[in-house]
C-alpha cells in the first residue's frame, strides 16, 4: 500500500459559506488496482455531530459540474471509508478502471459546526487487486416485459445500502417483491452504484427503475428513469435548474421530494420545471398534510404538477423488519401502457397516478362524463359544457370521501356501503380541476377532514387542455 493523499484541515462556516463541496486532488500512478480512501471529522457517525460532512470520489475523466464524467461514487456521511478495484467497489461507489492522472476526492460541506471542524483524509492504492470490497454487480439480464394497459403498483422511493440505509439492495428488492409491488424505484442518494444490479435483477413480476435521490443540501429531488449519474451540486435555483434540464435531456422525470418540516423540506423556488411532487413519504401521519398542501398550493396556482407517494423506505438491517413501515407503504398506482420503465414513465408524465396508504385496501375511481366520453384521472377535459364527475368507493364502508376543486372542498361524505357513489355536475373551466380523497375513520366529531389521515388520493382530472 502506498500513500497518495494524506490531508488534514479544518472547515469552518466561512468555507460552507464560499462552496458546499471541496476538491482534494491526488495523483494516481501507472500500474495501480486498488485504491481505498478513509476520512475523519470530529463527532462522525454520531447522529447528533454539530458537523456533519460527506465524502465522494472522481477520476481524472472530470469533475466538471454537469459533465462530471470521472464520478465514481459518494457515500455521503454514511461510510468512513471507500474501496475501489477494476471488477468490485464499495457500495456507492462505481467499479472500474484505476486510471492513473489526477484524481479528486470531493468532501460535502453538510454542516459545520461554529467553531470550525477538522478532517482528515487518507487515499492509499495498491498494485494488487486484493480481496474484493462487494461482490461485483452480475451481467444484466434479458428483460420481458409485462403487458398492459393496467394499472401497476409500486413505490417510487427506495434506499439500500448503496447510499444510506443499513439493509442491501438484494434484501430491499425481496422486500418487494414479498410485498406484490409490480415496481420499484431504488433512488440511492447521488449515487448510480446500484443501477447494474437493478437491470440484473428486474423481471416481468418486479420491475426496478434506475433512479437517484438528488439529494441537495437545500432541498431532495428524485430523477427517475436515468441511464447514469446525474450531478447533485447544487445550492442555487439556476444549477438545479440546469440538473432539471439534463434529467429531462436523458428521458428522466423528476420530483420534489418529501417538501415537509424534516422531510428535509424545499428551499428552491416553486417555479422550477418539475415533473412530480412527493405528495405522501411513509406513512400519512410523518406530516403528510404539510406535503399535500405544498402541492396543492402548486396547483392552485395552475400548474399541472403529478402528486406521487414514496416510502422513502430505508431497508432495515437483515432480521429487522419495521412492520408498520415498508416498501409500499404509501403504494402508487400508474395506469400504463406495458410494465416497462418507458410505460411507468410516460404514465407517471400523464398524471394517471392514484395513491394508496398500503399495497392492498380500498380503491377510489374519479372520472368525468359528457355525452358518451369518459375521462380519468390525469385526462384534461376540453371545453363544450358541464361534466358529471363520478367518484365511486370499493372496500371503504366507514371511512369519509372527499371531493376537492381549485374553489376548495365540494364534498366529504360518509361511506356507508361498498360499492359507494357520489356524483355532481361541474363546469371543469370554472373549477380548474378536480380530484378526490378518501379519508380514514372519524374517532371525534371535531376532527376536521384534512385531519383524518389519508387512505387514497387521487391526481386531478384537468378542466382544459393544457398550455
Ligand atoms: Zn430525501
Amino acid at each position: 500500500m502506498r500513500t497518495l493523499l494524506r490531508w488534514e484541515g479544518r472547515f469552518t462556516p466561512a468555507d460552507k459559506a464560499a462552496s458546499d463541496y471541496v476538491l482534494l486532488p491526488f495523483e494516481v500512478p501507472p500500474g495501480i488496482a486498488r485504491l481505498e480512501v478513509r476520512y475523519a471529522f470530529e463527532g462522525q457517525g454520531r447522529p447528533d455531530a454539530p458537523s456533519v460532512i460527506d465524502l465522494g470520489l472522481f477520476d481524472p475523466r472530470g469533475t466538471a459540474f454537469l459533465e462530471g464524467e470521472g464520478f465514481r461514487g459518494w457515500s455521503g456521511s454514511a461510510r468512513a471509508e471507500a474501496i475501489l478495484t477494476p471488477r468490485a467497489a464499495t457500495p456507492g461507489y462505481i467499479p472500474g478502471p484505476i486510471f492513473p492522472g489526477r484524481w479528486h476526492v470531493i468532501l460535502g460541506l453538510y454542516r459545520i459546526a461554529p467553531e470550525g471542524c477538522p478532517v482528515t483524509v487518507v487515499v492509499q492504492g495498491a498494485e494488487e487487486e486484493g480481496p474484493l470490497p462487494h461482490p461485483p454487480p452480475p451481467p444484466p439480464a434479458p428483460f420481458s416485459p409485462r403487458p398492459g394497459p393496467a394499472w401497476f403498483r409500486g413505490d417510487l422511493q427506495s434506499h439500500s445500502h448503496h447510499s444510506d440505509a443499513p439493509g442491501s439492495l438484494e434484501d430491499l428488492v425481496a422486500a418487494a417483491r414479498r410485498r406484490g409491488l409490480d415496481f420499484l424505484a431504488v433512488t440511492e442518494h447521488n449515487t448510480v452504484s446500484h443501477f447494474p444490479y437493478l437491470a440484473a435483477w428486474s423481471g416481468p413480476d418486479l420491475l426496478l427503475i434506475p433512479g437517484e435521490e438528488v439529494t441537495t443540501y437545500y432541498g431532495h429531488m428524485n430523477a427517475w428513469g436515468l441511464p447514469r449519474w446525474l450531478d447533485f451540486r447544487c445550492r442555487t435555483a439556476e444549477a438545479l435548474r440546469a440538473v432539471i434540464a439534463a434529467a429531462h435531456a436523458m428521458g428522466a422525470l423528476v420530483s420534489i421530494n418529501h417538501p415537509k418540516t424534516d422531510g428535509p423540506p424545499w428551499e428552491y423556488p416553486l417555479a422550477l420545471p418539475v415533473d412530480a411532487v412527493e405528495a405522501w413519504q411513509g406513512p400519512w401521519p410523518l406530516r403528510n398534510h404539510e406535503s399535500l398542501a405544498f402541492w396543492e398550493r402548486l396547483l392552485r396556482a395552475g400548474r399541472r404538477v403529478v402528486a406521487v407517494g414514496g416510502s422513502d423506505k430505508h431497508q432495515d438491517p437483515p432480521g429487522e423488519e419495521m412492520p408498520f413501515y415498508q416498501v409500499g407503504h404509501p403504494t402508487t398506482w400508474v395506469y400504463a401502457e406495458a410494465l416497462t420503465v418507458q410505460g411507468i414513465l410516460d404514465a407517471l408524465r400523464a398524471g394517471r397516478v392514484v395513491i394508496t396508504a398500503d399495497v392492498e385496501g380500498p380503491w377510489l375511481t374519479l372520472t368525468a362524463e359528457r355525452d358518451d366520453t369518459t375521462w380519468g384521472v390525469g385526462d384534461a377535459v376540453p371545453p363544450g359544457g358541464p361534466v358529471r364527475v363520478r367518484c365511486r368507493v370499493e372496500g371503504g364502508e366507514g371511512l369519509h370521501l372527499r371531493c376537492l376543486s381549485r374553489r376548495g372542498e365540494l364534498a366529504f361524505v360518509p361511506v356507508d356501503r361498498s360499492p359507494f357513489e357520489w356524483t355532481a355536475v361541474l363546469d371543469l373551466g370554472e373549477h380548474g380541476y378536480v380530484r378526490a380523497e378518501l379519508r380514514g375513520v372519524r374517532h371525534f366529531p371535531e376532527e376536521r377532514p384534512e385531519d383524518l389521515p389519508m387512505v387514497v388520493m387521487t391526481n386531478p382530472i384537468w378542466g382544459a387542455p393544457a398550455p
